[in-house]
């Protein structure tokens, strides 16, 4: 009998190789209860200046990664005394997210400041990027004063006028899969802006690299397992844009996962020299949620003809 009961046992097992989930983004994350890198914040629900709250100084190395506050010693950065120092930084944060500026880890608070997001500070050196300046644009031609939202790198890196040609390159480290999104998030740039892109024909020298890393990798910035910060690029003309390899990643809009090519727009913007906007449509706001797509706004296409005089 048992000769055929063999090859039944082998369809079987044919056909489990076909159900079964393949590969590259499904990584294993247990169903039920995902944990996210941010999850501790929930535990700070409702806390204010004055409290010793068990945890507050894991919120404050969060804001103080994302450029929110910088304490004078260490003590004070590593205890749990909710100071004035904190809730002066908590406020910043809750302006630059349109958020009533309380003080307070209130809902609205708690609730984005576990979203998902980029790597790059919000603020740097006490330059609080995020924060809305009146500019002329020429683009105006209505005349119309235009406030924006868009900002720039300290500095305002930007590539050379003679640059307009860049071309990218993956490294090894890149699922394949990953590779059309991210050629589709230049094209969308390009169409947008006087810059074409090409991939590199050769494996050396490019303008731009994109990689796939997952924790410590030598950046100023390590990941921080799935959730918590998606991925991060540096201005120009450094060039580098890594992705987070701890996160589910999908094509389009996937529950549970986080858009290749959404995060590229993203992460190219600040290849370019854009920095975060505080408009929520915006691609290079700072956060974004699983299973949402978003595609370049108005106001990152006016931070990037300002950048570059268009
Ligand atoms: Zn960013
Ligand atoms: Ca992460
Ligand atoms: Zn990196």
């Amino acid at each position: 009998m048992a000769f055929k009961i063999f090859p039944l046992i082998s369809f079987l097992f044919l056909i489990f190789i076909l159900l079964a989930p393949s590969g590259h983004a499904k990584r294993s994350i247990p169903s039920g209860k995902k944990t996210s890198a941010f999850d501790f914040i929930k535990k700070l629900k409702g806390c204010h200046k004055g409290n010793t709250t068990k945890g507050i100084h894991e919120l404050k190395a969060y804001l103080e990664k994302f450029g929110y506050l910088r304490y004078p010693n260490k003590t004070q950065a590593t205890d749990d005394d909710f100071d004035d120092i904190l809730e002066s930084a908590i406020k910043t944060y809750q302006e630059n997210y349109h958020i009533k500026p309380s003080g307070v880890m209130d809902d609205e608070t708690i609730s984005k400041m576990t979203t998902p997001r980029c790597g790059v500070p919000d603020i740097v050196n006490g330059t609080n990027y995020m924060q809305p300046r009146n500019r002329n644009h020429k683009s105006g031609s209505s005349g119309v004063h235009v406030v924006s939202h868009y900002s720039f790198f300290e500095g305002e890196p930007k590539w050379p006028p003679s640059k307009t040609h860049l071309t990218y390159r993956f490294l090894p480290n890149v699922p394949a899969v990953a590779m059309d999104p991210v050629a589709r998030a230049f094209q969308k740039w390009q169409s947008s802006t006087h810059f074409t892109f090409a991939r590199a024909q050769t494996d050396q020298n490019s303008d731009l690299v994109i990689g796939f890393y997952r924790g410590d990798h030598g950046d100023i910035d390590p990941f921080d397992g799935p959730g918590g910060t998606l991925a991060h690029a540096f201005a120009p003309t450094n060039g580098r844009f890594h992705y987070d390899a701890d996160e589910q990643w999908s094509i389009g809009s996937v529950a549970d996962a986080f858009d290749y090519e959404t995060v590229a727009l993203h992460e190219i913007g600040h290849l370019l020299g854009l920095r975060h906007s505080s408009v929520e449509a915006a691609i290079m706001y700072s956060e974004i949620s699983a299973g949402q797509t978003k595609n370049l706004h108005e106001d990152d296409i006016a931070g990037i003809r300002d950048l570059y005089n268009l």
